[in-house]
């Protein structure tokens, strides 16, 4: 909008200007329109017509932007079981119950994301990319002698404690602090990336069958869990091969937002749900 209009300066204006067609727009604000200008916390001026300084200009967009995000949140709840959080400081409660099952491979998920995962690896199938399970659920037990294999790898190697725990950090949860201790995270990489041997690397992004993976992952209720560009908000470096399960309406509004999980949850909280 390049031009701020003040409601109830109609007939000024149409007097200053001599504008028809200014005016004609004016009457045909809409009512909500007006009202949200003056209910704006933009500072409004005396004068009936002006322009608005590009930081105005961005606010007013902002704020839309915002409150069209907000009107279209699904109607779930943070206290949904697909949406709990577990991060290095949201650490995970060691009593929470989980309905798990265990795949084919051994490795175990939980139940309630089992159909939605074997429909999304059954179409990937279908487009030609053999995914494998190489990681989903893991207990605290685990993750402690993950993570302490880690540092000392690292030690090993001679850097010192403190890098050793920070080199480790950035692709390791702490204890209690990984998704996978959910059951709904799971780390997937195709059969002829495996074979390579590089293991778990930004670089699996470079393969189409992560492309397919990002391209469908909503359709199934999946997110890629820690994107690149959002490592401040999930304190985790990006990760081409995790994936978390959210349900099919959370995943669709992270992927069109692109949010990382902490931002959705905080705007859910911003909207008491
Ligand atoms: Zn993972």
């Amino acid at each position: 909008m390049k031009v701020k209009i003040i409601a109830g300066s109609i007939i000024m204006i149409g007097l200053i200007s001599g504008c028809g067609r200014i005016e004609e727009t004016l009457l045909n604000e809409s009512p909500e329109s007006k009202q949200s200008l003056e209910s704006s916390s933009i500072p409004v001026h005396s004068s009936s017509i002006e322009t608005l300084t590009p930081e105005e200009e961005q606010q007013i967009k902002e704020k839309k932007e915002r409150q069209a995000m907000l009107d279209e949140l699904p109607d779930v709840s943070v206290a949904d079981w697909n949406l709990i959080l577990v991060n290095n400081s949201k650490l995970i409660d060691p009593s929470l119950k989980l309905p798990l099952t265990t795949l084919p491979n051994g490795y175990m998920i939980d139940e309630r994301i089992k159909e939605d995962y074997d429909k999304w690896l059954e179409k990937a199938s279908e487009a030609g990319f053999e995914m494998v399970l190489v990681s989903s659920y893991r207990s605290v037990d685990l993750q402690q002698k993950n993570y302490d294999a880690s540092i000392q790898r690292y030690l090993d190697q001679n850097y010192t404690q403190e890098e050793a725990v920070s080199l480790t950090e950035d692709y390791i949860a702490i204890p209690r602090g990984s998704e996978h201790h959910t059951g709904l995270a799971v780390d997937i990489v195709d059969s002829e990336w495996l074979k390579t041997g590089k293991g778990l690397i930004p670089e699996y992004d470079t393969q189409d069958s992560q492309k397919w993976l990002l391209e469908n992952m909503e359709k199934y209720g999946f997110i890629l869990r820690f994107p690149r560009g959002k490592e401040e908000e999930t304190g985790i470096e990006y990760e081409s091969w995790h994936f978390r399960y959210v349900g099919v309406e959370n995943a669709n509004y992270i992927k069109k937002y692109n949010l990382s999980l902490e931002e959705y949850i905080e705007l859910l909280k911003d909207a008491g749900k």
